[in-house]
């Protein structure tokens, strides 16, 4: 196959004028002397250019099949801009040697399901060795009601909220899909057509930035699962594991909140929010390390302000909303950076523990909500938290308690001029209505971070207005306290991905391997290949 890229289109032309393009860029018609072949194509990648506005396009990357003769012919006999060989890298899952060897196992454990565990499993499933897989919330649909619930009423359930329940974190959020993890095996290109191939639109699998949204990927999950299931997986919702026990020197089984199930081999997916799980895993001496993170306050702008600055223009319905990704390093050394940018979303009750607030972004597939945001975060560590493993853990709990203290476990609020002045007129509408799922007040959120954070974050604000205009308007809204962007320990693991107890695993966020839906469902990938490894190596004892 032959790879073309820098094809451009215009925003709305259709996209079957693509065919058009690639023979135009090929000489096919002239090489072919006029006689075109019907020849199939498929898109490998679409990102919007908008550098020469209002000059914009979409430019598509594709790979065309011409056979052999003809495309050596095209590539030979010139030199066929942005035209090269192309050659599918198609990641195939592992299997098992010896599936009959298999009898009398006991069946592996997925702790957490979220995109690492429902990935692990998917993996583990279609290898012929369906999981059991348990997770402390509920299944989606029993999940979303609780969730409603409580970002309408403000009561939390600690075990099944938007960090917690079937689909893991990713469920409740823009469902963002990029990821900063070169491809070199295919995996990721798999996970994304694994998550087209149970429902969402085909576009993400070449979109440069692929976005599902919480709608979508809710649907996606229940799919996935619903597959698994049919093909012997089993998963059990509302349980929690709790402990661990031993068989001699490795995994014997998971204690969970209503029985043991015994296993010699667990993979703990629990997500970055299990702190209750890190404490319990820390007090049977399982090796884990503190691990920096970042903290911050979530920034809301009128979404026709990002795509004025983007595109010139303030909407454009054949254009996706625009989204940013900006850093900063301050003038006393502290690194800045805009985090989970979520364009035409909400700023999100993201909770999971009684009288601790914490917040995170989400939006819908259409994207189409008035504001944007983005958590706007200060790397901390050791410095800023002390020493100890759960050190950070224990100062993101401080700051949440702060933030849920303020408003009384409502979602403090305040604009970017009261915030610089302290000026807070409570009885004052905001100059820019928030978007926000849970409840919210204004309140001083000031004293949440520490100074020298809030000063960072200011400073950035307005080094960002010189490239984003109207990034330092003063009715945009800050909301407190983005405290979880990513697990504060790393579960120490060896090769085989295995913590120092034998067979029980550790991966995804949560044990410090992953940051994002992408990577955690690719460490997912590459965990349940370290177990079909196990497995095919199993001595004569079964082991
Ligand atoms: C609101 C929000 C929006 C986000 N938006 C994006 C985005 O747009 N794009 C992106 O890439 N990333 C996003 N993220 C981050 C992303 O969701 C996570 O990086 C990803 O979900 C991590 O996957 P994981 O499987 O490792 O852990 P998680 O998704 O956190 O899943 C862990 C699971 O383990 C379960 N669990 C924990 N402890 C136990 C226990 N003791 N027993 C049983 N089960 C347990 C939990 O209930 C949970 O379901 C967002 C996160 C949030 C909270």
């Amino acid at each position: 196959m032959i790879k073309v890229s820098g094809l451009k289109l215009r925003p709305g032309e259709d996209v079957k004028h693509l065919r058009d393009k690639i023979t135009r860029a090929l000489s096919l018609d002239r090489i072919c002397g006029g006689k075109v072949p019907q020849f199939e194509y498929k898109i490998l990648r679409r990102s919007v250019d908008a550098r020469k506005r209002p000059d914009i396009f979409f430019v598509y990357t594709v790979c065309a099949d011409l056979g052999r003769q003809l495309e050596d012919k095209i590539l030979n006999t010139r030199n066929a801009a942005g035209a090269e060989y192309y050659e599918e890298k198609k990641y195939d899952p592992p299997g098992l040697k010896d599936p009959s060897g298999l009898s009398g196992i006991t069946k592996p454990v997925i702790i957490g399901a979220g995109p690492c565990g429902l990935f692990c499993a998917y993996i583990l499933t279609l290898a012929g060795i369906p999981p059991i897989v348990m997770d402390r919330g509920s299944d989606i649909d029993k999940r979303t009601e609780t969730v409603l619930n409580f970002f309408e009423t403000g009561i939390l359930s600690p075990e099944c909220n938007v960090q917690f329940g079937e689909g893991g974190a990713g469920a409740f959020s823009d469902g963002k899909l990029n990821t900063s993890v070169k491809d070199r095996d295919g995996i990721n290109r798999f996970i994304l057509e694994t998550f087209v191939k149970f429902g969402a639109k085909e576009e993400i699998a070449y979109d440069a930035k692929p976005h599902i949204g919480t709608d979508e990927l809710k649907r996606v999950i229940k799919n996935m699962r619903i597959f698994m299931e049919e093909n012997g997986a089993v998963f059990l919702f509302d349980t929690k594991m709790t402990g661990f026990c031993l068989t001699g020197e490795r995994l014997g089984g998971i204690r969970t909140n209503d029985r043991d199930i015994m296993t010699d081999r667990a993979v703990m997916a629990i997500g970055h929010s299990a702190r209750d799980t890190f404490e319990m895993l820390y007090e049977k001496n399982v090796k884990m390390v503190s691990k920096p993170f970042a903290v911050g306050l979530r920034l809301e702008h009128r979404q026709s302000l990002m795509n004025k600055s983007r595109y010139g223009t303030e909407y454009d319905k054949d254009l996706p909303p625009s989204d940013y990704k900006v850093t900063n390093r301050t003038k006393k050394g502290r690194n800045v950076y805009s985090f989970c940018m979520c364009p035409g979303g909400y700023v999100i009750d993201s909770s999971s523990e009684e009288g601790r607030l914490c917040i995170n972004g989400m939006s819908f597939s259409k994207r189409d909500g008035r504001n944007c945001n983005s958590a706007i975060v200060v790397a901390v560590d050791e410095k800023d938290y002390g020493e100890g493993v759960l050190a950070g853990m224990e100062y993101q709990r401080k700051i949440e308690e702060r933030a849920f203290a303020l408003a009384e476990g409502k979602i403090p609020v305040l604009s970017l001029r009261e915030f610089r002045s302290g000026n807070i007129r409570k009885d004052k509408e905001f100059g820019l209505e928030p978007c926000i799922m849970g409840r919210y007040e204004k309140a001083d959120i000031r004293g949440v971070l520490d100074p020298e954070i809030n000063e960072a974050i200011i400073e950035s604000i307005d080094k960002w207005n010189e490239s984003i205009e109207g990034f330092n308007d003063e009715d945009a809204v800050l909301s407190a306290v983005e405290a979880r962007t990513s697990s504060p320990v790393r579960i120490i693991r060896n090769e085989a991905h295995e913590s120092c107890i034998r067979g029980l695993y550790a991966a995804g966020e949560g044990a410090g391997y992953a940051g994002g839906i992408m990577s955690a469902a690719a460490d997912g990938v590459r965990t349940a290949g370290k177990l079909l490894e196990s497995y095919n190596k199993r001595d004569g004892n079964g082991i």
